[in-house]
């Protein structure tokens, strides 16, 4: 393959841990590893921490443990290791910096000696001011002042960055891999910034160098970054030959649910859909934004809805488990345009994946959401039941709660005011021979009944009282869980047996009375 080495192709995800991470940033993760596993290659995780003022504690772990939740194992990282290493740009600072210098050597950057109060100086001055070939003799560099005064400056520690120098009127062409031939007014590009006065690289010089070094042959990234590719490519040219440079694909925005602009945390908080993979709290202000996973979703539905935002294999498929991606997905099939994020249909995936994940497995992800619940469940094999009687109903895992305390406990609330008014002395009779008939049931020692038996027998007394089926369905399921909700009634009371069903019953005909 192009731009391998040794047919071995590298990708790299190179977050900056700056804080949670947005959906966006796992689905560009996503399309990385997708490629790299299709084509049995690696992929690398770095992280890029050059910028000390927006470095967030704790990040790098919420980006480990978010790729392991996505089952999104890097085959080389800070954690795992590996030839390539430090995996943590601020560990290689030392390492950047012969390269500044020789595009320095090589006339293609300058050192610039200008403080922050004089570019802001200057920024008030000029609107839209920006560091280039227009201004760059205005200012304080190596290129408007004499060989001499630069020696001085160096001599006597002046602090300085090292600024790349654009050129002039020249066209950028490269080759992306979905949006195909992109080209470039150099022009409208400033000198970026690629040393800092600290000595650490900017993202521009730590990216292309660690993309050469780590010998990476592909990077898949947001669009956002698309207009900083003309300083990556010449970078590219300058230090290490056009022809090593990684293919690149930029990848499209996820937009809002209203189909226009970038979808951000704050349209989550707004909509009340998470944003997040996982829940983030940020260190400073405690606040915590709430994650996908903590929603109730499952690894593999949060996955398939990212691959299906701007990808599809050309047919109608929905449903990918992740080896099928790895063996369908190609980043040429990457739309151009931007995928609207619908958070319903987003739901429709984790329930799709709910009905094929087995009971046992769903029975342990349960854990932490029925303990935010209380809910004790004291025989594992009665969970495992239960959530086969409600899995198809729900969207979240947070779901089997409101789909299934019922089955642990006795309601809180039971919605009498539902029931009251088509109450009448004939279904009054009814509950009272029911609730007799079971106390009988429990008295010779009956537990349950199975659920045909249970039904065939209501339906019975039904028949001997003259009353239609159908209007004791719903004042029955009122009384066991409370409201119009839950799996059939008989699976209920086959499930929490006769003694149970008998005392809601019985409750909920002392609260009729007293109405
Ligand atoms: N560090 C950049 C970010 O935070 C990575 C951009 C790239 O992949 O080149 O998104």
């Amino acid at each position: 393959m192009e731009n391998s080495i040794d047919g071995k192709v590298r990708l790299r995800f190179a977050p900056s841990p700056t804080g949670g991470l947005h959906l966006g940033g796992v689905r560009t993760v996503l399309f990385n590893y997708l490629f790299a596993k299709h084509h049995g290659g690696e992929l690398i995780l770095r992280i890029e921490d050059t910028d000390q003022t927006r470095f967030v504690p704790g990040a790098e772990k919420y980006i480990l443990d978010t790729l392991h939740w996505c089952g999104i194992i890097p085959n080389e990282s800070p954690l795992h290791g590996g030839a390539y290493g430090p995996y943590r740009q601020s560990e290689r600072k030392a390492l950047y910096t012969p390269y500044a210098q020789s595009l320095i050597e090589q006339g293609f950057a300058y050192y610039a000696f200008d403080t922050p109060e004089e570019l802001e100086e200057k920024r008030k001055k000029v609107p839209n001011f920006q560091y280039s070939h227009k201004f760059r003799q205005e200012m304080r560099n190596s290129i408007s002042l004499s060989e001499n005064e630069v020696s001085n400056l160096l001599k006597n520690g002046t602090p300085y960055v090292i600024r790349i120098k654009m050129p002039q009127d020249e066209e950028i062409v490269f080759n992306d891999m979905i949006r195909g031939e992109v080209r470039f007014d150099v022009n409208t590009v400033d000198d970026k910034v690629l040393l800092k006065a600290d000595g650490m690289p900017t993202y521009h010089l730590a990216v292309v160098v660690d993309d050469y070094l780590m010998k990476i042959t592909h990077a898949f990234r947001g669009e956002e970054w698309l207009p900083s590719a003309p300083v990556h490519i010449l970078l590219w040219k300058y230090l290490f030959g056009i022809e090593a440079m990684p293919l690149w694909a930029h990848l499209p925005l996820i937009l809002k649910p209203e189909g226009t602009g970038k979808l951000s945390k704050r349209d989550g908080e707004r909509l009340g859909f998470p944003v997040f993979a996982m829940d983030w709290t940020d260190p400073h202000s405690k606040e915590t934004t709430v994650g996908f996973k903590e929603k109730g979703f499952l690894p593999e539905a949060f996955i398939n809805f990212l691959a299906i935002l701007g990808w599809n294999d050309g047919s109608q498929q929905e449903i990918f488990s992740v080896e099928e991606l790895i063996s369908k997905f190609d980043i040429e099939r990457v739309h151009k345009s931007g995928a609207r994020f619908d958070y319903e249909k987003a739901k429709w995936f984790n329930q799709e994946w709910i009905k094929r994940t087995d009971n046992t497995s769903l029975a342990s992800l349960l854990q932490p959401f029925l303990e935010a619940a209380n809910i004790e469940v004291h025989e594992p094999s009665y969970l495992v039941k239960v959530i086969g009687l409600v899995k198809e109903r729900c969207h979240l895992l947070s779901d089997f709660i409101t789909q299934s305390h019922f089955f642990f406990r006795a309601p809180t609330h039971i919605d009498i005011a539902t029931i009251l008014p088509k109450w009448d002395e004939k279904k009054q009779h009814f509950f009272d021979t029911l609730v007799e008939q079971s106390s009988q049931h429990i008295n010779k020692g009956l537990s349950t009944l199975p659920v045909k038996t249970l039904e065939d027998n209501f339906k019975a007394l039904a028949t001997a009282q003259n009353i239609k089926t159908a209007d004791l369905l719903l004042p029955l399921r009122i009384m066991l869980v409370g409201g119009k909700f839950g799996p059939g009634v008989f699976d209920i009371i086959e499930s929490i047996e006769f003694s149970d069903a008998t005392a809601r019953i019985k409750y909920a005909l002392q609260l009729i009375s007293t109405k």
